[in-house]
């Protein structure tokens, strides 16, 4: 008898292929997926479109619906499409609930348990809490939890389930803006330059719309604060960048509140992907959170899709209670948990990258504040302060360079397991295409420390970024930047006569 029941908890995109392909797999009136969100799906940020995502879009027939004639649509759209698919498939959909309590069962002599109750309860989303009178439960053989970045962090999946993750306490910070096609005016592309001095940008067309994501190369968390904590101020800042960046397409932002929106990028990962207790694993965001300049969190979250894929057909083949089952479980661990790390470091080295360049922006606000301070004392200070930034840079540049080792080390594990497994060994673009570049452009250099590991190179950079902030604490690049580029920005055309945005 193959697998019977499996649950899956996190209905994003992630969430609901698995659950297709588990319904797929098996009988499909097994499988639920339990959502938190009650509503229509709203989330606006276009994701770029892999590959293989595009791939499994036409093989689950669903490409058109999910992103149209241009190839690319808004996140809500793809999940729509999916979601639908997943009803057609027979998933049993339990939306607006959350899981609250997990019990194992059929113990091992290992420990190990073979399947679990859970316990859902429907989530009251004005309270922000789980109703305690209604509840079900429901029995799992396999539970996976696609549960988003934020989703993991709960003390059920953490202190029962086992799982644990790390942050790397440093940070980007990006923003994004849906604009309409509502004006046709060029602007100088010395505009288009100077918004790629601030910021790395990413811009997707959708059927619809203009979709324009920076992650900005030069801000500080007091520049974050003011773009999070104030919608009229990010509206501006999009609405400059927006016709800077693209003048003939992106000139009047969506009038939808969600149009706009800023975001932390942290890099956090689990440590394991599989439960050390329970026949639990974890997919997508929740397994890893890349840096959205590589463009490639659906990419990431396939990837673990993948290696799913190939244990579903390893437990098809075997008995639910055997001891083949929990190794296949145990298998998916190998080669997916390389990869995650390698994106883990992949998002460190583009962090990295971008605060070497706000240091180098400060040092630069130095010399400008040097040449105007009058007296002895405060151009010591800038000069101090100056030298400071310096020495941060060649910590900062040094951890890179750590980073990057790991990441060798990576690709050659991952390399002996594809030999093991007569797989044709995979390049490092493979595991992350951004650790490709980087590697080429700045070769490795030293030895690495017999104590050193990825954690001991998070700790170093996040006490060198509380350094970083505490130097540049009063200094707003961000600010300063969208103040001159929407100076020297012609006026707003006149909005064409009909057309409402
Ligand atoms: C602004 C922005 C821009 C992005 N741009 C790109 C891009 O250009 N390219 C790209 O590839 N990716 C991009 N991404 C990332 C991409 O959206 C994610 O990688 C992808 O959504 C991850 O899918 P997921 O299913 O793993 O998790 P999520 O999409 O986060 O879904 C998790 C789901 O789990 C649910 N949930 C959480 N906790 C619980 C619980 N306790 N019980 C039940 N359900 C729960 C949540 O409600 C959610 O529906 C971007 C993300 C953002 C925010």
């Amino acid at each position: 008898m193959s697998f019977k029941k499996i649950v899956v908890l996190g209905g994003g995109p992630i969430g609901l292929f698995c659950a297709i392909e588990a319904a797929q797999t098996f009988n499909s009136g097994k499988v639920t997926l339990v959502e938190m969100r009650a509503d229509e799906y709203s989330r606006m940020n276009v994701p770029a479109l892999p590959t293989p995502v595009g791939k499994h879009l036409e093989h689950l027939q669903i490409k058109a619906q999910a992103v149209g004639k241009s190839g690319a649509a808004p996140l809500s759209q793809i999940e729509t499409a999916i979601h639908e698919k997943a009803v057609s498939c027979g998933v049993k959909m339990k939306e607006g609930w959350v899981a609250v309590d997990i019990i194992g069962k059929e113990k091992r002599s290992d420990g190990r348990f073979k399947s679990m109750a859970i316990t859902i309860a429907q989530w009251d989303h004005a309270k922000k809490a789980a109703s305690t009178k209604k509840r079900e439960i429901i029995s799992a053989d396999l539970l996976i939890l696609a549960v988003g970045a934020s989703g993991i962090e709960n003390d059920l999946f953490k202190k029962t389930l086992g799982f644990d993750t790390e942050t790397l306490n440093a940070s980007n910070f990006a923003i994004y803006g849906v604009y309409t096609k509502t004006y046709d005016a060029s602007l100088q592309s010395k505009l288009q330059n100077e918004v790629k001095s601030i910021a790395m940008a990413t811009a997707i067309s959708t059927d619809n719309s203009e979709y324009l994501l920076l992650t900005l190369k030069q801000a500080t968390p007091a520049d974050f604060a003011l773009l999070k904590q104030n919608s009229t101020k990010l509206r501006e800042c999009m609405d400059v960048a927006g016709r800077a960046y693209q003048g003939q397409v992106m000139h009047e932002l969506n009038a939808k509140d969600k149009a706009v929106g800023a975001f932390e990028v942290k890099i956090k990962r689990a440590r394991h992907v599989i439960s050390p207790k329970f026949p639990a694993l974890l997919v997508g965001d929740a397994a890893v959170s890349p840096h959205p300049q590589a463009g490639t969190g659906l990419l990431t979250g396939f990837h673990g899709f993948e290696a799913l894929q190939d244990l579903l057909q390893a437990l098809k083949a075997v008995h639910r209670s055997s001891d083949e089952a929990v190794d296949a479980i145990c298998a998916f661990e190998d080669s997916y948990e390389i990869y995650l790390s390698a994106k883990a470091l992949e998002g460190t080295v583009i962090i990295l990258n971008h605060l070497i360049g706000l240091v180098d922006a400060y040092e630069k606000s130095c010399d400008v504040d040097f040449a105007k301070a009058k007296g002895v004392e405060a151009k010591y200070l800038i000069r101090f302060n100056a030298l400071g930034g310096n020495l941060l840079r060649i910590k900062m540049q040094s951890q890179v360079n750590r980073a990057l080792r790991f990441a060798e080390m990576l690709h050659a594990d991952v390399n002996r397991l594809d030999t093991k497994a007569n797989r044709t060994p995979r390049s490092m673009f493979d595991l992350s295409g951004k650790l490709d570049d980087s590697l080429s452009k700045t070769p490795v250099t030293g030895t690495m420390q017999s104590n050193d590991s990825i954690k001991v190179l998070w700790k170093d950079i996040g006490d060198t970024y509380i350094e970083l902030m505490q130097l540049t604490q009063s200094y707003k690049p961000l600010q300063d930047a969208i103040q001159k580029l929407s100076t020297a920005l012609p006026p707003k055309p006149v909005q064409p006569q009909g057309v409402s945005v």
